[in-house]
């Protein structure tokens, strides 16, 4: 059986404004394996008995260098070939995971889902900000394409780093249904829960009104054909929730990037 892989990495430290998406993994958790709801995806998984080895988190302690930390233990858990999803954390945490899965998988398509681009060069003098990830990663080529999707909060630095670095932006502006990404490389969804209008996932240090429905991410995650090898949903604050519910958006995103990581895994038996 396709297993996917589930591990926390509870780090908040590089988020500019507020600090408590840290405490996101076990909340996500609670929602994923919740008896509120049967365990079967809208594509017709059943993620129930054994589908998700969960790893664990990340754990911090004596850690000298938190990103070869975080870069090692990714590393570990995708040498078997399963999908891997990370839970965050911040924004951040994307750059060494991307690293691990540069060195496994190679040529990887990313899609990124944000109401921001996190292109600046450095932010607030931190280049590990959770506003820089992309940055890095484009820096270092851990990425053959990278497609942003869901923006609005686009200044000029921005721009002139989607130039810099060949980004393909997909405004919120101009987004529609259905738009065709014509991936062809193994995928990586990077998931930053303030793509979503704040109306559905009002639980982000970040609110940006005119975003995506829970619809259309879910829409989008179940249009991509090619193989899924790894995720991660980010940026979700339980400080700032409302009733849990931003919990709940996020564990159905992370069960509906399952069962695109087992249906096209099936069709791909060598990644499996
Ligand atoms: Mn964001
Ligand atoms: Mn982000």
């Amino acid at each position: 059986m396709i297993q996917v892989s589930v591990l926390g990495i509870p780090h908040d430290q590089n988020s500019s404004y507020l600090r408590g998406s840290a405490e996101a993994p076990p909340l996500i958790r609670r929602e994923l394996y919740s008896d509120a709801y049967n365990s079967w995806t809208e594509t017709g998984i059943d993620l129930s008995a054994g589908r998700f080895r969960d790893c664990g988190d990340v754990a911090f302690e004596g850690s000298s260098d938190d990103w070869q930390t975080i870069e090692d233990r990714v590393g570990v858990e995708i040498e078997n070939g399963s999908p891997l999803i990370c839970l965050g954390g911040d924004h951040a945490i994307t750059h060494p995971v991307l690293r691990a899965f540069h060195q496994r998988f190679g040529d990887i398509t990313i899609v990124h889902i944000d109401a921001h681009p996190d292109l600046y060069d450095s932010y607030q003098d931190n280049r590990r900000s959770h506003a820089s990830p992309f940055a890095r990663i484009m820096e270092e080529r851990l990425a053959s394409r990278l497609i942003q999707i869901g923006l609005r909060t686009i200044n000029d630095h921005q721009r002139e780093q989607f130039g810099r670095f060949g980004v393909e932006p997909h405004e919120a502006r101009h987004w529609r249904d259905g738009i065709s990404l014509a991936i062809s490389t193994p995928v990586y969804v990077s998931m930053d829960i303030d793509a979503l209008d704040p109306a559905f996932a009002p639980g982000v240090a970040h609110r940006e009104p005119g975003g995506l429905t829970t619809r259309q991410v879910i829409d989008l995650i179940q249009s991509i054909s090619q193989p899924v090898v790894g995720a991660d949903v980010v940026e979700y604050n339980p400080r700032c929730d409302v009733a849990g519910m931003t919990a709940t958006v996020a564990a159905k995103i992370v069960k509906e990037l399952a069962g695109m990581m087992v249906l096209n895994a099936v069709a791909a038996p060598s990644l499996a």
